[in-house]
């Protein structure tokens, strides 16, 4: 179907419709879509509510001359992206003097207090989305909420327990358990349909024959 040629009046209509949307829009622009990881803190002012308990975060905590935000309610802390590893670099052993295996670090590390009795998704302080619940350094067992975008929020303890745990090398076994766990999971066919499907093939296969030797010998 061929558009409509254009006349006088409906290039008027159209640059009413367009002046008045334009009257609709806000004055400033709209602000950007998703920000880089990096460029998180020039989102907006530090602060917001506290995931743990709703209480407004102060940007006051300093740690190895890293500042953050703290929770005065409940302890925990907002750390924005790149501020846990500004946190936590150089605790790494030197190499060779670190945990060797998982049971080397449980033998290391006391294990971290188990909070799992208050269990629930929080909301990311910056963007108010649903954080992920994630196992510190994949064996850790330090849960704490991240988002992919602004960063992670750790309950009050959860910093200390990840400093052991770093100490103790557990950031060299974490991704150890975990290159391992990616190539458990990398062979496509489960085991059970490959040692199945032959057999129920070659019962059929042996009865087709038996038919076809019956059908023509006997
Ligand atoms: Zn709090
Ligand atoms: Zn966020």
């Amino acid at each position: 179907m061929r558009r409509p040629r254009p006349t006088e009046e409906s290039r008027a209509r159209a640059a009413r419709i367009t002046q008045a949307l334009a009257d609709l829009l806000p004055e400033e622009p709209l602000a950007a879509g998703p920000t880089e990881p990096g460029s998180a803190g020039e989102r907006g002012p530090r602060g917001g509510d506290c995931p743990g308990c709703g209480e407004p975060l102060h940007p006051t905590a300093v740690r190895h001359g890293v500042e953050f935000d703290a929770c005065g309610a409940c302890g925990g802390i907002w750390l924005d992206a790149g501020e846990l590893e500004a946190l936590t670099s150089g605790l790494d052993p030197a190499p060779g003097t670190g945990a060797q295996n998982e049971a080397d670090l449980r033998a290391r590390v006391p294990a971290p207090v188990s909070r799992e009795s208050d269990v629930r998704y929080r909301e990311c302080p910056r963007c108010r989305e649903v954080m992920n619940r994630r196992n510190f350094g994949t064996i850790s067992g330090v849960i704490v909420d991240e988002c992919r975008h602004h960063g992670l929020f750790l309950d009050v303890g959860e910093l200390e327990e990840v400093e052991a745990f770093l100490r103790a090398g557990g950031r060299a076994v974490g991704e150890a358990a975990r290159a391992r766990a990616t190539a458990r999971s990398m062979p496509p066919p489960p085991p059970q349909l490959e040692t199945s499907r032959p057999v129920a093939n070659e019962s059929v296969g042996a009865s087709a024959v038996d038919v076809l030797w019956n059908l023509f010998f006997n």
